[in-house]
C-alpha cells in the first residue's frame, strides 16, 4: 500500500509507505486529507525529490483504466465505471415533454433555438459526460501524484499509417511486425469483429487470414480477411471455399473514436505533456508479457512500464448522476393529482450515495425510505439484508460525491 503526500501548498509529492505516514501523523508533522485514496498533507515544508511519473489512460466508453508508474513501481491504479443511463434518461425526458406539449392547443414553433444548431463542437450529451468524467479523473490523479507525462490510447489502429505506409517519424519506427499488428486491428474493425467464413458463423476466436500468401499478396488490408479459428483451419484443409472479392475500399474510420480523440485534444489544452499511442501497440505489449486483459492492465501497458512492481490493490470508481430534476411522476394519480418525484434532500440526515459504515464495513446508500430503512450496497451491487437496514445503525463516513470510490484487491 502507498500513502499519497501533499506539501504545505497542497502540491503532490512522491507517495510514501504507510509506516512513514504513521510516524509523520504521530509526530504531528502531517494531517489526513482524504481516506480513499489515503492522502496526507505535510504541515512543515518539504519539497522532496521527484521521479518521473507516467500516467497511462485507457480511455473507453464504458470503463476507463488509469495507471501511474515510474520505471520501477506502480504508484496508482484505478478502474472507472462511466454512466450509461444518459441516452435513456434523455429520451424519456423528450417523450415526456412531447406529451406535455401535445396537451396545448397551439404553441409557436421553436426550432432554431437549440444549442445543437449553433455550436459546431456539439457532442451528444452521453459522450460529453464521458469526456468530462475522463478529465475529472485525470485531474484527481494530478492532485495526489506529481505526474510528468500522460499517455492516452486514441484509437485501436492507425488509419493514416495504413493508407500511407511511407510516413516516417518517431512513432512510425516500430518495424514490420508491429505494422502488421496495426493492419490486423484495422481488418478486425472493418469486418465488424465477425468471422467471414461459413455463413452465420459466430465463433469468437478470430484470426486474420491472408487471401493470397503473404509473400505474393502482402499485408495490405485488401489481402486480409477475418476468419474464426475453426473456419481458418477448415479452409487450409480444403474443407471450406471462401467467396472473396479483392480490392475493397477503406471503410471510413474517421468517425470512430470521436470520444477518445476529443478527450485527447482537451487534455492537451489542459496539461503540458500529453502524448498518444494506439491500441495495437498496447495489445502487443500485453500479449508479449502475457498480462491479463483488464482495463487497468492496459493502462499499465500504455504507461510504458508493463513489468514494474505492482500494487496489491486498485481503486474502483463509479460515476453517478448529480441531480434528478424531474418534478412530477409521469403518470397522474387518481383524480388527476400529480405526484412529486423529488425525494427529500435528506432523509433522516442521509443523502443518496452517502458513504456509511455498517457493522465495521463500508457501504453506499442506494435507496432511502421514510420509514428509516435504507438500501445499502457495495459498488459491485452486493446488498445487505436484502437491502433493508435501519438508518440508526449507520455511521456517516463521507457525504455524497458524484464519483464513488472503493478499494479493491487486485486479483
Ligand atoms: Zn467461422
Amino acid at each position: 500500500m502507498l500513502v499519497y503526500v501533499l506539501n504545505q501548498k497542497s502540491e503532490p509529492l512522491m507517495p510514501c509507505s504507510p509506516s512513514k505516514a504513521r510516524k509523520l501523523l504521530k509526530q504531528d508533522k502531517a494531517k489526513v486529507i482524504k481516506t480513499e485514496p489515503f492522502t496526507i498533507q505535510l504541515l512543515h515544508g518539504s519539497s522532496g525529490y521527484k521521479q518521473e511519473i507516467i500516467l497511462g489512460v485507457d480511455a473507453g466508453s464504458k470503463v476507463v483504466g488509469l495507471t501511474a508508474t515510474t520505471t520501477k513501481k506502480e504508484l496508482f491504479s484505478a478502474e472507472v465505471q462511466l454512466r450509461n443511463d444518459i441516452v435513456d434518461l434523455l429520451s424519456t425526458r423528450r417523450q415526456n415533454r412531447r406529451t406535455r406539449r401535445n396537451r396545448l392547443r397551439y404553441r409557436k414553433p421553436r426550432f432554431s433555438n437549440r444549442v445543437k444548431s449553433k455550436n459546431k463542437g456539439w457532442l451528444a450529451p452521453s459522450i460529453e459526460n464521458k469526456i468530462l468524467t475522463h478529465l475529472t479523473i485525470v485531474s484527481k490523479v494530478y492532485k495526489i501524484l506529481p505526474v510528468s507525462n500522460i499517455i492516452v490510447e486514441v484509437a485501436s489502429f492507425d488509419i493514416q499509417k495504413i493508407k500511407n505506409p511511407s510516413i516516417s517519424g518517431v512513432a512510425y519506427q516500430q518495424g514490420e511486425q508491429m505494422d502488421f499488428w496495426n493492419v490486423r486491428e484495422y481488418v478486425l474493425f472493418r469486418d465488424g469483429h465477425h468471422c467471414h467464413g461459413k455463413k452465420g458463423c459466430k465463433n469468437k476466436i478470430l484470426n486474420v487470414h491472408h487471401i493470397e500468401s503473404r509473400k505474393i499478396g502482402g499485408d495490405s488490408p485488401s489481402n486480409l480477411i477475418t476468419l474464426c479459428e475453426e473456419c481458418h483451419d477448415d479452409f487450409h484443409k480444403g474443407k471450406l471455399k471462401l467467396n472473396l472479392k479483392r480490392g475493397q475500399t477503406f471503410k471510413d474510420a474517421t468517425f470512430m473514436g470521436i470520444m477518445r480523440w476529443s478527450f485527447y485534444n482537451k487534455l492537451k489544452k489542459l496539461y503540458p505533456a500529453v502524448s498518444m499511442t494506439y491500441g495495437y501497440i498496447t495489445k502487443n505489449t500485453r500479449i508479449t508479457h502475457s498480462l491479463p486483459k483488464e482495463h487497468r492492465i492496459d493502462a499499465l501497458c500504455i504507461s510504458g512500464n508493463p513489468l514494474v512492481e505492482r500494487l496489491d490493490h486498485f481503486y474502483f470508481l463509479k460515476k453517478v448522476r448529480c441531480h434528478n430534476r424531474q418534478i412530477h411522476k409521469v403518470n397522474l394519480l387518481k383524480g388527476g393529482v400529480k405526484k412529486l418525484n423529488r425525494a427529500q434532500y435528506e432523509v433522516k440526515g442521509f443523502r443518496l450515495f452517502d458513504k456509511v459504515q455498517y457493522q465495521g464495513r463500508l457501504y453506499y446508500i442506494f435507496g432511502r425510505r421514510n420509514s428509516g430503512f435504507f438500501d445499502i450496497r457495495t459498488l459491485d451491487g452486493t446488498k445487505v439484508n436484502k437491502g433493508s437496514v435501519s438508518c440508526k445503525s449507520l455511521k456517516l463516513i463521507e457525504k455524497r460525491k458524484t464519483i464513488l470510490t472503493e478499494r479493491r484487491m487486485a486479483g
